[in-house]
Parts: structure tokens; C-alpha cells; sequence
């Protein structure tokens, strides 16, 4: 025996140790962990602060600011100055904040949606984050999970690896006992335990120092459009700043002013916040959805979850508790409801179907359907011969698209032959037992009857096969038909009440099933899809052309007997048919429907890693409940992401039409480049912070689901956007126009016209908030405090800079006169609520 060979020996010696010991202990995982670290990779580093810093350098309101700080001290005023660079400082300041906090957000996604690893610890079974592996530890790897570390397969199943990660190769390896499997590689097929051998950087990936590449994150479709608006905006800006250098330069004979007044103008105007705006927006939206139980991999699906107007859901566990129960058994021309027994006491004529059901199933199993039938064996066939927990397990033939049956072979004893039990879709196990006519008849008619009370429905089968080697597929055996197993799976309490509100909300729920027709029909009628009883099977959507499956998903809600591939076929009828379709799915194969949908939705719980990584969402508890409140979620994030731009517009329109106004006109300048600055550092937060957290308004699910294709910014928001901020420039320039006429002086107007500006401004934040329907409300501050804070704040500043000397004569101000403060309150207050009171009346009157 090679040296190898025999120290895989000892640790396979050693995993059976530890696997009947129940795993490592804490202690030992603790002190792994600090002498070995944790299982991790180098990634491709996250953005440090430097990086951050680095992109706010690429704004141009940074290269504005300096600018004008540099015209200021070539003319010798340095106070003006170093005043600018004051703000440009606090600029950075809060852009760092902001895009800190949505990286926060994203890094924190992140790392919930990272691999995750079943291990064996202090005798029960956990999942742990990927990282947390220790060198030792039982891993329970299944069908499209990935591995998280190098370890030594012990279990006897045959498995199949896809290593293309690491070897380049697309083929599935088979692999079996005493096999290694490698860090970052998936497996296809089986189930596997194993020992962990190398962690980190020890393992075969860390050794070829490969990282494993984080996903760069993914601009949304609003993203790359508001980025080609503000492209577009900020070469008109640069035309219209460039006229106005002129005009001025050349009227007012001063080049080095009227390049300062350029810059100013186009500090006005750039709508540079909304980049900022939406990474913030769509960072912390997908936050706000981990906190619902659902985490975003990809950050569009915060953004495509508001248009969903389809939501195909798989039935178990995403609309059942997926806790099943054995209830109904079928044998020998008997049916018996087990919840009638008054003691657990099963009638004879039904031990041997449960026998060969409990067969049929693993001995240490996974797959709930499963663990019903090892419960059912505890607690109705104790005592009898018919628990076999001493024969050998031989051999495990799966489940296949094509045969939905699965065949355990046991060994009762060495040398002699093999007892075989089989369970499955009762047409499968029918099918395998090759009925006549009639029987086939009795057996299906029972089936529906069982299925059209909510059950799942399995048949079970039994064969005994002398010989010594096992046939290769399950047809190969003489089966006899035993009897039906009806299974009772709860559905989730609060399903029918969150597809009542998907209706409400416009969007269609269909159910997509591998189960039996009369099953997902009667669970349809209970949690309240609309004609249940119209469900098109697996076997028709194989009969349809592209044109007709396009028809019948118009109408059809159940679709049942469904094969992962077809659920593939049935996102591209949606499609096709124009529907913005949000799917879920969990298995291997449901990777490429999940790809295709435009909201993959992968169940965390029982989802494989395949599937997760195909998936836009994650859902963390499968709950149905929590897609429907993502689908709020992501309804109100692209609400409030309107509101912000309403208010953006609005108040860029009097700041650049102030500045515009005194060149045009040969008045005196009233907004100079620190007023412009300071105005930003209230804009800024207010556009991005006070506008996120606003809450959804009551009728979020209410409205029909919003076409994808329809602008961010249409006619409905920017006509109101445009008569408030045209309202805001009206009232400041006969603000302005008064103060001069009256002759009170360049400093006295300025003031007067900031403090207007000012306080419209807070109007404009109050009033822009959706979520709040009457004026009366829009001003009554609710969950949302930013708003009170930046009300209070914005007094406060401007309390300062009309009082504090110092700072006044910077701004360039006189002291106001407290009859003139109440005019600037009062006509910027109505300048911004007389739109609204308008738009009130003109309702009621409707
Ligand atoms: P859903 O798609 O809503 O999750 P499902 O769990 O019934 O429904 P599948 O897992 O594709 O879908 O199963 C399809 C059918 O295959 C089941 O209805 C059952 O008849 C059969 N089946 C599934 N798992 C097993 C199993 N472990 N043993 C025997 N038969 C099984």
C-alpha cells in the first residue's frame, strides 16, 4: 500500500470516528481556527477609503470649487478662498459618508450570500458560513452545492464533480469513496460526506493562486441612464456656461470675474447628485430587502422588482411549510387516514407499503418527503420485523426527469440476493410495475382522489432480486405494486393573504410543480389562484408550438408535473408575451430559467449554490411572503428614487435662474460661488438621505406594476417639478427685484433672496415626499426625522450666517430686518405649498 494511500486510510478511519462521535467540538474548532485562520481566499480587494476618495476627485464639482478657490486667491481675496476650500473639504466629507455607507451595505450582502457549509459539529447538523470550515470538519456536500474546502469523501455513494474551476475541464468527474473533492468545485450530482483536509489558502485553488473573483458589481439600467443624462446635461451646461462667461466678460469688461460667474453657473446647474442619489438608493433598497429575509446578488433586481408583473412560484416550500407528514395510506384496497387512529397502532394490511416506502428512502435523510417516512417508521412500525436498520445499503437509482421513481437495493444478508423497494409519482411507480388496464385504472383513480384532497401523492413498489449483481436501471426489476402514500404539507398561514395583495398589485401568481396535476389543483383552489382547476401538465407544454404556449400562459395559473427544463420554456412564453417574470428555483437544473427570468429568485434554505449564484435574489427562509414584501420594497425604493428627482429639479431650477438672471439683466451678482457650495451641502444629504428612508405609501401595492420601458423622469413628475422650481425663481427674482427697486442695497437683497431660497428649499423637501398624500401631511414629519433635522439645521445655518458678523460679511449679507426675515419665510413657504394646495383643490373638485 503507497504512503498516500495509507494515510487516506487513517483519515477515512478517522472521519468515521468523527462522524459517529458527532463532529468536532467547540473547543477544538476554536483553537483550528486560531492556529490555521479562517477558510478564506483572497479576494479581489474590497474598495478601500482611498479608492473612494479617489472617485470623489473624479466629480466636477471638486475640479468647480477649485476653480473658482483659485480665481479667488490669483484676485487676493483668500479668505473667499480658503472659505471654498472649507467646503470643498466638507464636500468630500459627505461624499465619502455616502458612498461608505452604500458599500457597507453591499459588503454586508455580500458576505451573507457567500457559500455556505453543512458540517457536523458537536452532534448536530449546521449550516455556517464557508469561511467558518476548520481542517477536520464533517461536510455534507449535496447536489449543486459548492465545496467549501479540500476534502476526503468517506460516504459510499458514487457522486460527479464538475472541476472545470480548477482543472479547465467541463466533464463531470466521477468520484466514490476514498475520492478528494476540491475547494471552488460544484457537485453535480449525489451526496457526499467527507473530511476536511485543507483550508484557505492550503487547498488546491489556494495553492494556484487563483482568487476567486468577486463579481463586479453590476451598473443597473437607471444607473447607465441617468449617467447618459448627466453626460447629456453637462455638455449643455458647458454651452450655456460658456455664453454667459461671454456675455458677462464682454459687457462688464472683466474676464477673470466673468470666468468665476461661469464657473458658478455651472456649479448651479450640474445635476451631479444623481449618480449619488442612486447608488445610494439602490445600495441601501437592497439592504432594506436583507432585512425582509431576502438578499439581492444582483443589484438591478432592486430596481426590476417593482415591474415584476409575473411571479412563477415552485409550490413545495415556497408556498408549504415544506414539513411533511405521512396521513393517507392506499393498500390492498383500503384506505386509512392516520390522523383518525385514536392510538398508534397501524392495521397489518398497511405495514408492508410503509416497509418498502421507509426502503426506498435513505437511512439518514435529507429530503423532508423523506424524513416522513423515517418518522412514520419510528412511530408505527417499532417492535415489528419490518424496520430493517441492519441490512446493507447496495445501491441508489435517482430520480430522473424521465422516470420520477426512486429504487433503493438492500442487502438482508452477505452473499444472498437483494431486497429492492421503490417509491414515486404514481403514474412512475404504475408504470415500473408494469399493471394491466384495469389495476392501472384503480390505482390512478385512487391517486387522484388522495391528490385531489392537497396530498402529494407517492406509489410504493416492492421487488426481490436473487441475483448477484445489480441490474443497471430500475426497469430491469420485477416490481409489485404495494399501495399509495398521501403526504400532507401545511401551506404557508400567510400565502393567501400575500397573494391577495399580489393581485391587488397587478401581478399574476403561477404555480410551477413537479407535483401531480390534482395535488397543485387543489392547493391552487386553497390559497386562492384564480382558476385552479385549468393546470396544464409537463406532458402538454411537450405538445405545444412556441405560438401556442405563448397562449395558454396568458390564462393558465398551475402548471404541474414540470421539469426544471421546462420551466425554462415557460419563462420565455412569459416573455414573449412581454411580462417582466420573476421565478424561483432550487435546484441544479433550475440555473437556466433562474438566468433567464429577469428576477432569479434561489431559496436559501434548500437552494443549491448552483442555483444561487444564477439567481438575482436570494430568498433566506424560502417564504413566499417575503418575495411579495421584497416586491413592496422595491415598489417604494423607486418611489422615493422619483421623489428625490422632483426635488432635485425643482431646486436646481431658481439656483441656476438666479444666477443667470443678474448677468443677463447688468444687476448685481446675488449667488456666489460660496452660496452655491453651501446650498449643495444641504441639497446633497437631503436628495440622498432624507428622501431613502422615506416609508412606502399605503397604496404601494395597490398600482398596477410599472412599465419597465416608462422614464425615470416623465411628464407627470416633471411638470410639477417644473412649476415649483418656475415658481421658487418667480418669487426670488420679485424678491429681488423690490429690494433693489426700494434701494436697499446689493448685501441687503442677497440676503433676501438666500433666506427665500433657503426656505423654499425646505418646502420643496416636505412637499416632494410621495409617501404622504395631503399637504397637511407632507409636512407632518412622521417616521422620517431626517427631514425635521434637516429643517432645524438649515434655520440654524442660516441663523448663523445672517447674525454671526463674521460669517455674514463672507456670505456677503446685511443684517435683515426681522419684518423682512417674516417676508422671506412667508413668500418662500407659498412660493413651493401653492402648487400643491392647488393640485388639491383641482383633485376634489375631480
Ligand atoms: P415543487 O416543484 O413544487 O417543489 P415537487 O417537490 O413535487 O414540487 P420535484 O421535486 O420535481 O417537485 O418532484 C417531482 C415528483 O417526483 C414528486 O411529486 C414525486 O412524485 C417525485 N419525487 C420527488 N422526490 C422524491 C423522492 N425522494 N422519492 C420518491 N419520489 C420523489
Amino acid at each position: 500500500m503507497s504512503y498516500q494511500k495509507k494515510e487516506r486510510m487513517t483519515s477515512i478511519t478517522t472521519a468515521a470516528d468523527l462522524h459517529s462521535s458527532g463532529g468536532l467540538s467547540r473547543s477544538f474548532i476554536l483553537r483550528r481556527r486560531e492556529e490555521e485562520g479562517f477558510n478564506e481566499l483572497p479576494t479581489t480587494k474590497p474598495r478601500r477609503l482611498h479608492h473612494i476618495v479617489m472617485g470623489v476627485f473624479k466629480e466636477p464639482m471638486v475640479y468647480l470649487l477649485l476653480g473658482c478657490g483659485t480665481i479667488y486667491f490669483i484676485v487676493g481675496d483668500h479668505q473667499e478662498a480658503s472659505m471654498l476650500l472649507g467646503f470643498l473639504f466638507l464636500i468630500i466629507g459627505i461624499e465619502v459618508f455616502q458612498e461608505r455607507k452604500a458599500e457597507r451595505a453591499l459588503d454586508a450582502l455580500k458576505d451573507l450570500s457567500s457559500p455556505r457549509a453543512l458540517v457536523l459539529r458537536e452532534g448536530t447538523k449546521q449550516r455556517i458560513p464557508g469561511r467558518e470550515v476548520v481542517r477536520d470538519d464533517i461536510i455534507f456536500v449535496n447536489e449543486g452545492d459548492r465545496v467549501p474546502a479540500d476534502a476526503l469523501v468517506f460516504s459510499k455513494d458514487l457522486i460527479a464533480v464538475d472541476e472545470s474551476l480548477l482543472t479547465g475541464e467541463s466533464v463531470p468527474v466521477e468520484k466514490t469513496s476514498e475520492s478528494m473533492i476540491y475547494a471552488g468545485t460544484t457537485l453535480v450530482r449525489g451526496q457526499a460526506m467527507a473530511i476536511v483536509t485543507a483550508i484557505g489558502l492550503h487547498t488546491e485553488i489556494g495553492q494556484i493562486g487563483k482568487s476567486i473573483q468577486s463579481e463586479n458589481r453590476e451598473r443597473t439600467r437607471l444607473e447607465i441612464h441617468t449617467q447618459q443624462l448627466v453626460g447629456r446635461i453637462a455638455w449643455i451646461v458647458g454651452g450655456i456656461c460658456i455664453i454667459v462667461f461671454l456675455v458677462f466678460s464682454i459687457t462688464r469688461h472683466d474676464w477673470l470675474q466673468g470666468f468665476l460667474v461661469g464657473l458658478t453657473l455651472a456649479m448651479a446647474i450640474l445635476p451631479n447628485e444623481l449618480p449619488a442619489v442612486l447608488t445610494i438608493f439602490l445600495a441601501l433598497g437592497a439592504w432594506r430587502i436583507s432585512q425582509r429575509r431576502v438578499l439581492t446578488r444582483r443589484l438591478p433586481a432592486v430596481e426590476n422588482l417593482g415591474s415584476t408583473t409575473v411571479l412563477c412560484v415552485d409550490k413545495t416550500g415556497t408556498l408549504t411549510l415544506n414539513q411533511m407528514k405521512i396521513q393517507r395510506i392506499f393498500s390492498n384496497n383500503q384506505s386509512l387516514d392516520l390522523s383518525e387512529l385514536s392510538k398508534p397502532y397501524l392495521p397489518e394490511d398497511f405495514h408492508e407499503v410503509l416497509e418498502y416506502g421507509i426502503l426506498a428512502s435513505r437511512q439518514d435523510p435529507f429530503d423532508p418527503m423523506e424524513i416522513a417516512f423515517i418518522n412514520a417508521g419510528v412511530q408505527y412500525l417499532r417492535g415489528t420485523e419490518h424496520l430493517h436498520y441492519d441490512w446493507k445499503f447496495e445501491k441508489e437509482y435517482p430520480l430522473s426527469p424521465k422516470l420520477l421513481a426512486i429504487t433503493h437495493a438492500w442487502k438482508p444478508r452477505p452473499g444472498g440476493g437483494y431486497v429492492v423497494g421503490a417509491k414515486g409519482a404514481p403514474e412512475a411507480i404504475i408504470d415500473l410495475c408494469h399493471l394491466n388496464k384495469d389495476q392501472t385504472l384503480a390505482a390512478t383513480k385512487s391517486a387522484e382522489t388522495m391528490a385531489a384532497a392537497g396530498f402529494r401523492v407517492l406509489g410504493v413498489a416492492k421487488s426481490i432480486f436473487p441475483q448477484t449483481s445489480l441490474p443497471p436501471i430500475q426497469h430491469d426489476f420485477d416490481f409489485t405494486f404495494l399501495g399509495l402514500i398521501g403526504i400532507a404539507d401545511p401551506i404557508r398561514p400567510e400565502v393567501p393573504q400575500a397573494i391577495a395583495e399580489c393581485h391587488s398589485a397587478g401581478i399574476r401568481v403561477v404555480m410551477i410543480t413537479g407535483d401531480h396535476p390534482a395535488t397543485a389543483s387543489s392547493i391552487a383552489q386553497k390559497i386562492g389562484l384564480p382558476s385552479p382547476d385549468k393546470v396544464v401538465t409537463g406532458q402538454d407544454l411537450e405538445s405545444y408550438s412556441a405560438d401556442d404556449l405563448c397562449r395558454v400562459v396568458k390564462s393558465v395559473n398551475v402548471f404541474s408535473r414540470v421539469s426544471p427544463t421546462q420551466k425554462l420554456k415557460l419563462v420565455e412564453a412569459f416573455k414573449a408575451n412581454g411580462e417582466i417574470v420573476s421565478m424561483t428555483g432550487d435546484g441544479v437544473n433550475d440555473a437556466p430559467a433562474l438566468r433567464s427570468a429577469h428576477i432569479g429568485i434561489a431559496m436559501g434554505g434548500r437552494g443549491t449554490d448552483v442555483a444561487r449564484e444564477s439567481a438575482a435574489l436570494v430568498l433566506l427562509d424560502d417564504d413566499f411572503g417575503s418575495i411579495v414584501e421584497a416586491v413592496k420594497m422595491g415598489r417604494r425604493v423607486y418611489a422615493n428614487i422619483k421623489s428625490a428627482l422632483v426635488y432635485l429639479f425643482a431646486v436646481h431650477l431658481p439656483i441656476t435662474g438666479m444666477s443667470i438672471i443678474p448677468v443677463v439683466f447688468k444687476l448685481p451678482l446675488v449667488l456666489l460661488p460660496a452660496h452655491i457650495a453651501l446650498l449643495h451641502l444641504i441639497i446633497e444629504p437631503a436628495s440622498s438621505i432624507a428622501f431613502e428612508i422615506e416609508p412606502g405609501s399605503k397604496d404601494l401595492m395597490n398600482l398596477p406594476p410599472r412599465d419597465p420601458k416608462e422614464p425615470l423622469f416623465d411628464r407627470k413628475l416633471w411638470i410639477p417639478s417644473l412649476i415649483k422650481g418656475a415658481s421658487v425663481l418667480i418669487s426670488l427674482t420679485i424678491v429681488y427685484l423690490i429690494a433693489l427697486w426700494r434701494g436697499q442695497g446689493e448685501e441687503d437683497a442677497r440676503a433676501l433672496v438666500f433666506t427665500t431660497l433657503l426656505i423654499s428649499n425646505i418646502a420643496l423637501i416636505f412637499t416632494s415626499r410621495r409617501s404622504h398624500k395631503t399637504l397637511k401631511e407632507r409636512f407632518f414629519v412622521g417616521d422620517n426625522t431626517v427631514v425635521r433635522w434637516i429643517a432645524i439645521g438649515s434655520i440654524v445655518l442660516l441663523a448663523c450666517i445672517l447674525y454671526i458678523d463674521q460669517l455674514r460679511q463672507l456670505f456677503r449679507f446685511s443684517i435683515l430686518h426681522p419684518l423682512d426675515l417674516v417676508l422671506c419665510f412667508v413668500v418662500g413657504f407659498i412660493s413651493v405649498t401653492w402648487t400643491e394646495m392647488f393640485r388639491g383643490l383641482a383633485k376634489r373638485k375631480a
